[in-house]
């Protein structure tokens, strides 16, 4: 393996490589249609907070369900400036999670819900072909290899679980040579394989979400920062609602819409927002790209594009861009305190340095490879690593958030509930069994920031060890194991 230049990618000086990508070809077609902030006071039947997947597969499928009905979304940045579009462009549902749906909710529900987020990923591409739009959408499955020298994978178990639950074929316990043949790299053991998955460029994605709504009349106000909601459920709220008039109130920087129902998709943000702040914590997420290293693929074998992942907690997941690049990242960040969405989640050039030693590590053939840029984002994970869906304020208000890092996909789901929710509480979608469910409060802060960077830390260290072949330290091993004597779900 060649020495690693010392100079990595500094992170947070820039948007990452996606949006600036998907920001040029935008301009090249035409130009960016602007999204000024609000100034004054607006009405609208719904308010939808946040510019991400989930707040514009919202506003796109409430268009579908009732034309006509007048959407204000508000995103303090510009649509896509969130995770939406700087994450790695997995697409896929729940099936991996489908043992967790099946305890929770039983055999039938538990297997309806998966099968509802099945619709994902062939929903997208078909959604791309419909609207023109371009997001490099590729179906070619997404597999786990396994990384561990010693440890065994349980690979076939699981698999046998999911034909038993109701699902044959959809993960799929493969051999050593199976994994090699996509991709040989002496790091990679068995593997497992979801073939119905599928890679998109993120950002590509999002800001088509944003021409799209635009061309539907949806009002988008960017550069908008929401400072405050309003119900008449609000705690010390001492206004009455007047029957028919807009009884939600959202305060921005610059102005005031006043609306009928509000959706509030804000992601990691929720972390800082009353009545959610408990049940979610932020953790960094990184990524680099490399220079386009066609040859070095084709060399590779993986000129198929599927996604790849290994098997450490905090996972390393990785994939090919249209131009012949990878783009890497890892679940490596750090936890922050109290929901502040600040530099942690963007700036940390220690989390990049742990990003590339994991790029080495299981690519070590590629470590004259040089890395174009480097970037990060928050991740917001629940108690159940689950998203929290459904409805407060007497089904005035609507929340979508906790996607655990597995959003890209399942976002479209959520945009779909989240829309039925706001027309008509009565539909099938609005019932799915995970709908409204809630799970295990956190900690309070300071213990949670507190428990998270040591609990980080120790499975840092832990996959670390294993990804050695070596046995954790019983320190090592007892603190990973912390969350789950609480009561969350926090191993694979
Ligand atoms: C580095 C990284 C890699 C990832 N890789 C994958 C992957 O490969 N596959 C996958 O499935 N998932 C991945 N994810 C997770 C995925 O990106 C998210 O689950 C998904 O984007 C969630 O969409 P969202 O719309 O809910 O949130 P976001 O995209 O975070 O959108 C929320 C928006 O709300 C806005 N906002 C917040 N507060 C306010 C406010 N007060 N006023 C106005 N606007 C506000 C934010 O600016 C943001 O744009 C990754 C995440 C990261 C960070």
């Amino acid at each position: 393996m060649a020495e690693r230049p010392r100079s990595l990618p500094i992170p947070g000086v820039r948007r990452a490589w996606w949006l600036r990508e998907a920001l040029l070809a935008e301009s090249q077609a035409g130009g960016v249609e602007p999204a000024p902030p609000l100034t004054g006071e607006t009405t609208a039947d719904v308010v939808i907070i946040g510019g991400g997947y989930t707040g514009m597969w919202t506003a796109y499928f409430l268009s579908e369900r009732a034309p006509g009905t007048r959407i204000v979304l508000l995103e303090q940045d510009i649509c896509g400036g969130g995770p939406s579009g700087r994450n790695g462009g997995f697409v896929h549902g729940w099936w991996e999670v489908l043992p967790y749906l099946v305890q929770r909710y039983g055999p039938e529900r538990g297997l309806e819900a998966a099968q509802a987020a099945d619709e994902v990923v062939d929903g997208i591409g078909n959604w791309c072909t419909q609207h023109g739009v371009d997001a490099w959408f590729r179906k070619a499955g997404y597999l786990e290899a396994h990384g561990f020298p010693v440890a065994p994978s349980g690979f076939e178990r699981t698999a046998e679980t999911t034909t038993r639950l109701g699902a044959p074929g959809q993960l799929v316990a493969w051999d050593p040579d199976a994994v090699q043949a996509v991709c040989a790299s002496p790091a990679f053991r068995d593997g497992l394989f979801m073939p119905s998955a599928a890679s998109i460029q993120p950002a590509r994605l999002a800001r088509g979400l944003r021409r799209v709504l635009l061309n539907r009349g949806v009002v988008i106000h960017e550069g908008t920062r929401v400072r405050h909601m309003e119900t008449p459920a609000s705690p010390g709220i001492n206004w009455a609602p007047i029957p028919g008039e807009p009884a939600v109130r959202v305060w921005t920087d610059g102005g005031v819409v006043r609306a009928h129902q509000a959706v509030l998709a804000v992601n990691a943000w929720a972390a800082g927002w009353p009545g959610h702040r408990m049940r979610l914590l932020a953790w960094g997420s990184y990524m680099v790209v490399t220079e386009p290293i066609p040859d070095r693929l084709a060399a590779l074998g993986w000129t198929g594009g599927e996604l790849l992942s290994d098997t450490r907690f905090t996972i390393s997941y990785f994939r090919t861009t249209r131009d012949g690049r990878i783009a890497f990242g890892a679940g490596v960040g750090a936890a922050g305190l109290g929901g502040r969405i600040g530099g942690t989640y963007t700036a940390d050039r220690h989390a990049v340095a742990r990003v590339v030693s994991n790029f080495d590590h299981l690519l070590p053939m590629l470590g004259d490879v040089r890395f174009e840029d480097a970037w990060g984002g928050p991740i917001d994970i629940t108690g159940h690593r689950f998203p929290e869906v459904g409805s407060q304020d007497g089904g005035r208000v609507h929340y979508a958030y906790g996607f655990s890092g597995n959003g890209a996909g399942p976002s479209r789901l959520a945009g779909r509930v989240l829309a039925a929710l706001v027309d008509d509480p009565n539909d099938p979608l609005a019932r799915l069994a995970f709908v409204g469910a809630r799970q295990r409060i956190l900690p309070p802060e300071p213990f949670r920031f507190i428990g998270a960077r040591v609990i980080r830390e120790a499975l840092i260290r832990r996959d670390d060890a294993l990804d050695a072949g070596r046995t954790p330290g019983f320190a090592v091993r007892t603190i990973s194991r912390v969350p789950g004597w609480m009561g969350y779900r926090f191993e694979h």
